[in-house]
């Protein structure tokens, strides 16, 4: 028997005109690094998404499910490409602007991006690129930036602002089926080349809904959310397309991702609420001592991307911001689980060590732990194996041209259509994650495994190490060993036999996990997301640049 429901299709044009209308009056502020950041609303926003599908269509020829690639901070014209491509029956396709050169062309040809939006300033890099980027035929630049460097490209230039002017103000958004691809976002590929997940109008919808529900981010329209994370990194982890949702205020920081003007932007514009990886708030915490802030409005920081360390959350704590610590990749549109706390733990001993697991999994993401046989592992707290997961906004393949079948290399999706995630961790009886490493940077010593992250973390909580990163490194005994790097805080002192001391006390780290070999280093490598790169230590390691 079919349901006697209508059916209507999940499509992001619906949760533009939502926004835009019943939220008309809510705000995104780009940050300018001006007197007066840039005020516009969602109903602004949502007249000139219209403009933008109208120009593209009209003027660029842009057709059918073709991939419309942008290269873009976070503010309020990303936003609008957000909502105008996908919704036209296009595919957003966000290109990371801090991948090498040659993965950044790789990809776009890949994709055969033949259309561009790109920031001004990012016009220093996208211009010496435009030569092998094959499939671009048209430039289109929205903010300051120094047109001149595209005075020699054989693309076509146009201006935003100019080709946007005079459009109508309503677009008659076609009815498309909710499967359809939506956007594209690339892996960074730590290893291969990068792969290509392709996001549906339906996954979108769904994963907004969830990004909103009080168990995840719980935001309403008298929030603010500061975006940290880039909207070319998974969707800004779907909160554009949340907060159109329900008319949370978007505060965008464009380029001014530093400590400085971050901090400037929260005592300024009051933000309830922001989203980062942790790098970026270890940033904020060293500027915040250095040069104290009214921060007192941001009550909630959601933290993912990596793990987020004890002595982060407590020193955010401590300042009054609230850290909500979540999981997810690429893959998974990124929303995977939370760390809320039960209810029987709040308010008790045990509330902050459930803050700190990677969380808990909602409805719609099913998941199961698998060990090295392929067995399955108990949800007991304890045992570890590979998490694999499935759900509606759970990437099931990788992109592969338009008319080729999708790939589903095996190292990535099980045979019965799971994908593996690659993450090694635990699940207890109640749900909770709790990740101990990745299968790539676990160190296997003598049969036993020793988290590269619970040596970081127990690392970090010393008052004289801002960073700590641990990667293996090859033992003619143990098959590997653990080599910490660590970045000391400035004018600290603390030498290898202290911290070694350090992580022996009450037992931080067993005995036998405690490393052996230790280098201080002026900084740890990050990846194009801001991610300690390990594979970059392992590399110097190798070419002796460690010792
Ligand atoms: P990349 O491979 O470039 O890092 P993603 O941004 O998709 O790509 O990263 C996903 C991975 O980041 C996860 O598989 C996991 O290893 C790690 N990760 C994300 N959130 C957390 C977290 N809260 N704690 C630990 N690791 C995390």
């Amino acid at each position: 028997v079919l349901s006697t429901m209508q059916d209507v299709p999940l499509l992001i044009s619906r949760i533009l005109a939502h926004g835009s209308t019943i939220h008309g009056t809510s705000q995104v502020t780009s940050w300018t690094g001006e007197a007066e950041p840039h005020r516009r609303s969602f109903a602004e926003v949502g007249d000139r998404a219209a403009q933008l599908a109208h120009a593209l269509r009209d003027d660029l020829g842009v057709v059918g499910d073709e991939r419309v690639a942008t290269l873009m901070w976070n503010n309020a014209e990303h936003v609008e490409a957000y909502f105008a491509i996908p919704s036209m029956g296009a595919i957003l396709h966000t290109l990371n602007l801090r991948l090498p050169a040659e993965q950044l062309a790789w990809i776009v040809n890949h994709a055969a991006d033949r259309v561009v939006i790109a920031n001004g300033s990012l016009l220093p890099l996208l211009a010496p690129l435009l030569p092998h980027l094959k499939p671009i035929e048209h430039v289109v630049v929205a903010g300051p930036g120094d047109r001149s460097l595209l005075a020699d490209a054989s693309v076509q230039v146009h201006e935003y602002e100019d080709l946007i002017a005079g459009k109508p103000t309503t677009y008659d958004w076609p009815e498309l089926d909710e499967r359809q691809a939506a956007a594209m976002c690339y892996t960074s590929g730590t290893t291969g080349d990068p792969k290509g997940v392709v996001y549906s109008h339906r996954s979108i919808y769904l994963h907004s809904m969830q990004v909103n529900m009080t168990q995840s981010m719980g935001l309403t329209d008298q929030d603010t959310s500061l975006v940290v994370v880039p909207q070319f990194h998974v969707n800004a982890w779907g909160l554009p397309h949340a907060t159109f949702m329900t008319g949370v205020n978007m505060l965008m920081p464009d380029r001014f991702l530093q400590p400085a003007p971050l901090a400037e932007m929260i005592e300024r514009e009051k933000p309830t609420h922001a989203a980062a990886v942790p790098t970026i708030w270890q940033g904020l915490l060293a500027e915040l001592n250095a040069n104290p802030r009214d921060v007192s409005t941001l009550g909630q920081v959601t933290i993912g991307g990596s793990a987020c360390p004890p002595s982060l959350m407590k020193a955010f704590d401590d300042l009054g911001m609230r850290v909500c610590h979540a999981w997810g990749m690429t893959e998974t549109s990124p929303l995977g689980t939370v760390a809320r706390p039960p209810a029987h733990a709040v308010g008790t001993e045990e509330e902050f060590a459930y803050r700190l697991t990677q969380g808990r999994f909602p409805a719609s993401v099913e998941a199961r732990l698998t060990g090295p046989g392929g067995e399955r592992i108990p949800w007991d707290g304890e045992s570890a194996g590979e998490l694999e997961v499935r759900g509606p906004w759970i990437a099931g393949a990788y992109y592969n041209g338009p008319d080729s079948e999708p790939l589903r290399p095996a190292d990535k999706f099980s045979e019965d259509g799971w994908l593996k995630t690659g993450d090694v961790g635990t699940i207890s009886a109640d749900g909770f994650l709790t990740l101990t490493d990745r299968a790539k940077d676990v160190i296997k010593s003598g049969g036993e495994w020793i988290s590269s992250v619970d040596l970081e973390n127990a690392l970090m909580s010393h008052p004289d190490v801002a960073e700590a990163a641990v990667v293996a490194v090859p033992d003619d005994k143990w098959g590997e060993r653990p080599l910490a790097t660590v970045v000391l805080k400035e004018g600290a002192s603390a030498d290898f036999e202290t911290l070694r001391a350090f992580l022996a006390e009450e037992g931080k780290i067993a005995k036998w996990q405690l490393p052996e070999r230790w280098t201080v280093i002026a900084a740890v490598p990050k990846t194009s997301v801001g991610k300690f790169d390990k594979k970059v230590l392992r590399r110097q390691y190798a070419e002796g640049g460690l010792d």
